[in-house]
C-alpha cells in the first residue's frame, strides 16, 4: 500500500514523497546525520517500506551471513578460536542493496567498509563505500561528512562520489572505482620510489589537495593509505573520513583526543599549541607521505602512540638523505620545509609545494633552503643558542674550568650519549649495514629496562657474556624501534640458571621483538604486548612424578603483559602453537643455543639451532598467524575487562626488540641486527 503518511512523524504527505515515504522535514533532518541512529532501532516494518530500487539480481548477490566487525581492522577473533579457515572469513560479504551487486571486500576501516560492486543497470565497476559501527551517531556524523566534502570536489586526482543511499538501515555511498590499490600498497611491495617519480606524483597530489582547499575542504588525514593509483600510476586522494568543511562549523573537529595517523600527523594535529589546523596540515601529511616514498619509513614511528606524538612534537626527522644518501639535496630540502614543526615555517599552502616539486623536477632550484653542511651548522647553533649564551655568560662569570665542569657534568652526559648511540644505530641500519646490539662480551651498546625489576651485568661467568635475569617478569629494551623493514636478527643465548624451585611454575625467557607498550587502552595500567621466542633448557627427572611435567622446547608465540597499580601483573604467553623440542642440557648453565628470525613486511621466520652452528627453521609465521597468536595472547585481557574489547596490535616489523625472562637467568652475545636491503 502506498504510505499517505510519513513514516517518521506521521504528518500527512503531499503526493510527491509517496515514494520517499518520509515527509521533507524527516529527510533533511536524516541526511544531516542526526536521524541515523534513530532509523537504526527503528521496526523491521519501518525499513521493508523504505524505498527499494526493485532490480534482479543473481543470487550471489543477496547472500546473509555477514556480521558487523566489532573493531577496526580486527580479524572477527571468536570465529578464529573455532579453527574456520581464516581467508573465507575475510571474503564473506554482507547483503547487497538494491542496484548493486558487491564483488569483492576492498578495504575496511574506523567507520566502514569499502566493496568493489557492480552497479545495475549501468554493470558498471564502483566503490561503495558502507556505514559499519552503525550504532555511533558521532561515527555516522562523520560519514556523513566525508561525502559531503567530497560532493563539494571535483578534480581529476580526488576520487568522485557518484550517488549515496542514506535512507536505509546501512548507509552506503558509491565512488569511482580506482584500480591501481593505495600508494602504501606500493610501498610495500616495491620500497622505496625513484625521488623523481615520488616528486611528480606528490606534485599531482599537491594540485588536487589544493583544489579541495580552494572549495574549503581541509582533508586532515593524508598518507600513503589514503592515496590510490589507477592504471597509469596517476594519483587520486581518497578518504575524507577526517575532512573538515572550512566554512561550516560541523562540530566534529573538537572530537576528544588527536586525529589522524600518527606516523603523518602535523604537531597541530596532536596539541594546541601548535596553533590550529589549517592548509599547513595537509602541506605536512604530503611532506610526510613523500618522505615515506623516497626514504622507506614514515618520518617519525615508536613503540606506542604517545611516543610517535611526543617524537612528532618535540624531535626533527632523521634527514632523508643520512638514511639514503642518493636523494637529492634539493628534494630533501623541500620534505624538510614540509615537516616543519610550526605551521607558518611549511609551504603556505599545497599549491606552494606543488611549485616547488616542479622547479625541482626541472633542475632549477627550490625556494626551499638547501641542508649543506653549513647551514646544518648554522641550524644547530641557533637550535643551542640558549646553552651558547648561558655558557658564554658562565664563562665570564666563574671562569673556564668551571663552565666546562658544569657543561659535561656527570647527571646530563649518560642522557645525551644515550641519544648518540641510538641516532648512530639508526643510521647504520637506514644506510643497510649490519649492527651489532650486544657484543661478545660485556653490557648491550644501549638498554632500557621497560619492566620488572631485570638485572644486567657482564662479569658472573669466566666469558664475561651479558647475563640478564629477573625474579618476576623482566623486559629489557635493545632497541626502541627499527627503522627498515626487512632484516634477520641473530642470537647466541644460553641458559645459566633458575631463580626458584622447578615446581613452583614456569621459568623461561629468550628475546622478543614488535614490542608496543600501551598505556592509553587501560587507564591506569600499561599493557606491554610483544612477539617472543622463548626456551627453557634444563633437565628434568622424566621419570620423577613429583617434577614439574615442562616440555623442554623453543617456542614462538606473542606475550601480553598488564601492570596493574598496587596489584600483581596479568601476564599471559601464547607459546603453544609454534614449538621444536630439543635435547635439554643437564647442567647449568647450559650450552650456547642459536637464534635466527628474519622479519619481512607481513611476515616472520624462525630458525633455532642446539648448536649456533647449526640453525633449522621451525616456524614461518604469516600476518593472519601473527595477529591470530597475538589475539590467543590477550584472550585474558579480554576476560577481565570485557568492556575494554582489547584488540592486540597489528604486526610491525618496525618495532623495538629486546630480551626477556622470568625467574631464570640467561647470557647473551653477538646479537646482530642485518637489514636486507629493498628489492
Ligand atoms: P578508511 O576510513 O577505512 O581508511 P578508505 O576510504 O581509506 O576508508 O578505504 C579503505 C580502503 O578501501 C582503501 O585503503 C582502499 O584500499 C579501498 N578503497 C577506498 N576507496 C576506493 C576507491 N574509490 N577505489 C578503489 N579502492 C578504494
Ligand atoms: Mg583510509
Amino acid at each position: 500500500m502506498t504510505p499517505t503518511q510519513c513514516q517518521k512523524c506521521a504528518t500527512p504527505l503531499p503526493a510527491s514523497d509517496f515514494a520517499s515515504g518520509l515527509c521533507e522535514r524527516c529527510r533533511n533532518s536524516l541526511m544531516s546525520g542526526g536521524a541515523l541512529e534513530e532509523l537504526a532501532g527503528g521496526s523491521d516494518q519501518q525499513l521493508k517500506t523504505q524505498p527499494s530500487f526493485a532490480v534482479a539480481l543473481p543470487q550471489e548477490a543477496t547472500r546473509t551471513f555477514y556480521q558487523p566487525e566489532p573493531r577496526t581492522r580486527a580479524v572477527p577473533t571468536e570465529q578464529l578460536e573455532d579453527n574456520t579457515p581464516l581467508p573465507d572469513l575475510l571474503r564473506q560479504l554482507p547483503p547487497s542493496p538494491p542496484g548493486y551487486q558487491l564483488l569483492k571486500r576492498l578495504g575496511c576501516g574506523g567507520m566502514g567498509d569499502v566493496f568493489l560492486a557492480r552497479e545495475y543497470p549501468t554493470e558498471r565497476l564502483v566503490a561503495l563505500k558502507m556505514l559499519r559501527s552503525f550504532g555511533n551517531p558521532n561515527v555516522a556524523e562523520r560519514f556523513v561528512a566525508e561525502v559531503r566534502a567530497l560532493a563539494r570536489l571535483n578534480h581529476p586526482n580526488i576520487v568522485r562520489v557518484l550517488a549515496t543511499d542514506f535512507l536505509r538501515q546501512q548507509p552506503f555511498f558509491t565512488m569511482e572505482y580506482i584500480e591501481g590499490g593505495t600508494l602504501a600498497d606500493r610501498l610495500r611491495q616495491q620500497g622505496p620510489i625513484d625521488p623523481h617519480e615520488a616528486a611528480r606524483l606528490i606534485r599531482t597530489a599537491a594540485q588536487a589537495v589544493h583544489a579541495a582547499h580552494c572549495a574549503q575542504v581541509l582533508h586532515r588525514d593524508l598518507k600513503p593509505s589514503n592515496i590510490l593509483l589507477d592504471a597509469h600510476g596517476q594519483p587520486h586522494i581518497s578518504d575524507f573520513g577526517l575532512a573538515k568543511l572550512l566554512d561550516r562549523d560541523d562540530g566534529l573537529v573538537t572530537a576528544t583526543g588527536p586525529l589522524g595517523t600518527p606516523s603523518y600527523m602535523p604537531p597541530e594535529q596532536c596539541s594546541k599549541r601548535f596553533g590550529p589546523v589549517g592548509p599547513a596540515a595537509d602541506v605536512y601529511g604530503l611532506g610526510a607521505t613523500l618522505y615515506h616514498m623516497v626514504v622507506g619509513r614514515p618520518p617519525f614511528s615508536g613503540s606506542s602512540t604517545p611516543e610517535i606524538i611526543r617524537h612528532i612534537e618535540q624531535t626533527p626527522p632523521i634527514r632523508p638523505r643520512v638514511i639514503r644518501p642518493e636523494i637529492p639535496l634539493e628534494l630533501e630540502a623541500i620534505i624538510l620545509k614540509c615537516l616543519q614543526k610550526r605551521p607558518h615555517d611549511r609551504y603556505p599552502t599545497a599549491a606552494a609545494l606543488a611549485e616547488d616539486l616542479e622547479r625541482f623536477l626541472a633542475a632549477t632550484p627550490p625556494s626551499a633552503p638547501l641542508h649543506t653542511p653549513w647551514r646544518r651548522f648554522y641550524l644547530w647553533m641557533w637550535s643551542q643558542r640558549g646553552r651558547l649564551l648561558t655558557l658564554v655568560a658562565t664563562l665570564g662569570l666563574v671562569g673556564l674550568g668551571t663552565a666546562l665542569g658544569t657543561f659535561l657534568s656527570p647527571l646530563r652526559q649518560p642522557e645525551e650519549s644515550a641519544h648518540n648511540i641510538l641516532d648512530k644505530i639508526y643510521q647504520r641500519l637506514g644506510q643497510d649495514q649490519p649492527v651489532t646490539l650486544v657484543p661478545t662480551e660485556g653490557l648491550p651498546t644501549w638498554y632500557k629496562i621497560v619492566h620488572g625489576h631485570a638485572t644486567l651485568s657482564s662479569d658472573l661467568t669466566s666469558e664475561r657474556s651479558c647475563v640478564y635475569s629477573s625474579l618476576g617478569h623482566g623486559l629489557i629494551l635493545l632497541l626502541p624501534e627499527v627503522p627498515v623493514d626487512h632484516y634477520t636478527i641473530r642470537a647466541e643465548i644460553r641458559q645459566m640458571n633458575l631463580l626458584t624451585p622447578r615446581r613452583e611454575g614456569l621459568q623461561t625467557g629468550g628475546l622478543f621483538l614488535d614490542y608496543f607498550r600501551d598505556d592509553q587502552s587501560l587507564p591506569g595500567c600499561v599493557i606491554h604486548s610483544a612477539r617472543h621466542i622463548s626456551f627453557l633448557d634444563h633437565h628434568y627427572a622424566p621419570n620423577n612424578p613429583q617434577a614439574y611435567p615442562f616440555p623442554e622446547h623453543v617456542s614462538f608465540g606473542s606475550l601480553c603483559l598488564v601492570e596493574r597499580p598496587g596489584a600483581s601483573p596479568v601476564f599471559s604467553l601464547e607459546n603453544n602453537t609454534y614449538t621444536h623440542p630439543f635435547t635439554p642440557s643437564i647442567v647449568c648453565p647450559g650450552p650456547w643455543r642459536g637464534i635466527e628470525i628474519t622479519v619481512q613486511p607481513d611476515a616472520i621466520t624462525v630458525s633455532w639451532g642446539e648448536d649456533p652452528s647449526r640453525i633449522i627453521r621451525f616456524a614461518e609465521l604469516g600476518q593472519l598467524a601473527l595477529h591470530y597468536s597475538a589475539f590467543k595472547a590477550t584472550r585474558p585481557l579480554r576476560l577481565s575487562f570485557p568492556q575494554l574489547q582489547y584488540q592486540p596490535p597489528l604486526w610491525n616489523p618496525h618495532r623495538g626488540l629486546g630480551l626477556w625472562c622470568h625467574r631464570a637467568a640467561y647470557a647473551i652475545r653477538n646479537l646482530t641486527i642485518t637489514p636486507h636491503t629493498s628489492p
